[in-house]
């Protein structure tokens, strides 16, 4: 099938953020004028005569019509050619990465990546046959000269990254990636795409975990990558079908309907997140505030740049080191302690013995001192005033 039969009519490009999160990627159904697209709980489409296919569709692995419309949405946002949804984040990774790579190839990778992402690189595409070197996505420079020069054919970031909220600015290093015959891959995860457009900015490939603000419900695993070459689409296409890491229709779906909303809950995740960043700057028992839209924060400028608003992920180091910030964790209420992120509700939660514990003791390990916040949509007093009783003020 080829991508002409499954795109959608009208063409949603030039419209406003909001207005393509809620059209683009689905027409009202011509025969019921459904304006949600159905669950297509299908695995196969009745074929009008061998190879007659209606509307591309032969099997759901290679297609389905909810999956479509949630591709083309993404597509949309992220002003890229094509989208692809897939079954998680790290589906979508694993995909990317074959899509672009074979074996004997090397890539640079953050010297900080999400570490599901740098578990997926060391032991699981290494063993393929992917070299990786790690280095700060802040320092253009570094990253340059991680770069194996005719062997390097992906330079992967995250901006911001997880926990420490560094910046990469991803037009400096999509010239750094290009100039070495390499492609850059940008996890767009923290900003989504309503902050921060990678493909706008000289980058090959947007990818989410489209678990996390995407989604941004807290109820659906989830991945997507965008891209805008359609030879890479091509490519792309290619390993989603031949891997087959898919989403069923109902996540698909579900993730659909949390894209419509992306825009208002982003602005309110930023609010929210503006809201607590001044509490905790200047408290007592608080040593250090992370947050990219502080002008002290190395990253500030590039991120004013590139960004639209500083996001809603915060992370702080607590004054009385490990104990002290284990215990604002466990006396929060409102912000659940619990790993993920993006979702409507707050979460809290010790990097260094919760989400970043598998790299203590290695170049990663994080400071024990630190907390990380996911701060949601709730009433902005509810969330100062649970922080201000957990830091026992
Ligand atoms: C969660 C996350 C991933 C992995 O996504 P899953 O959906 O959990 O597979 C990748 N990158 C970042 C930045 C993440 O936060």
């Amino acid at each position: 099938m080829t991508e002409q039969q499954h795109s959608t009519e009208h063409s949603w490009k030039g419209s406003g953020f909001e207005t393509r999160a809620i059209h683009a990627g689905y027409e009202p159904d011509p025969m019921t004028g459904a304006v949600i697209p159905p669950i297509y709980a299908t695995s196969t489409y009745k074929q009008d005569g061998v190879g007659g296919l209606r509307g591309g569709y032969e099997y759901s692995r290679s297609a389905n019509p909810t999956r479509t419309a949630l591709e083309g949405a993404i597509a949309a946002l992220e002003e890229g050619e094509r989208g692809f949804a897939f079954a998680s984040g790290l589906a979508a990774e694993d995909t990317v990465i074959r899509s672009i790579c074979k074996p004997g190839d090397h890539a640079v990778i953050p010297d900080d990546a999400y570490g599901g992402t740098f578990r997926l690189f060391d032991k699981v595409e290494k063993v393929w046959g992917l070299d990786h070197s790690p280095a700060a996505v802040s320092d253009v420079d570094a990253v340059r000269a991680a770069i194996q020069p005719g062997r390097t054919k992906l330079v992967w970031i995250e901006t911001p990254t997880n926990p420490l909220l560094n910046i990469g600015d991803i037009e400096a290093l999509a010239a750094v990636a290009h100039e070495a015959g390499a492609m850059l891959v940008v996890d767009n995860t923290f900003a989504s795409p309503y902050l921060q457009q990678p493909l706008t900015l000289g980058a090959d490939v947007a990818l989410h975990s489209t678990t996390k603000y995407c989604g941004g419900h807290s109820d659906v695993v989830g991945g997507a990558v965008v891209v805008r070459d359609l030879e890479l689409a091509e490519r792309v296409t290619f390993h989603q079908n031949a891997m087959g890491a898919v989403p069923g229709p109902f996540d698909s779906f579900l993730t659909h309907r949390g894209l419509k909303t992306l825009g208002v809950r982003m602005d309110r995740h930023c609010d929210n997140a503006e809201k607590v960043v001044e509490f905790l700057t200047g408290h007592p028992r608080v040593e250090q505030v992370i947050y990219p839209g502080l002008e002290e924060h190395p990253g500030h400028a590039v991120a004013a740049r590139q960004m639209k608003r500083f996001g809603g992920m915060v992370s702080f180091r607590v004054t009385g080191g490990e104990a002290a910030a284990l215990a604002v964790c466990e006396k929060a209420e409102v912000f659940t302690l619990g790993e993920s992120l993006g979702g409507v509700e707050s979460l809290i939660e010790h990097p260094g013995r919760m989400t970043h514990a598998s790299v203590a003791g290695t170049d990663l390990e994080v400071p024990a001192d630190l907390v990380r916040l996911s701060v949601g949509i709730e009433t902005a007093d509810d969330l100062v005033a649970d922080l201000d009783r957990a830091l026992g003020g």
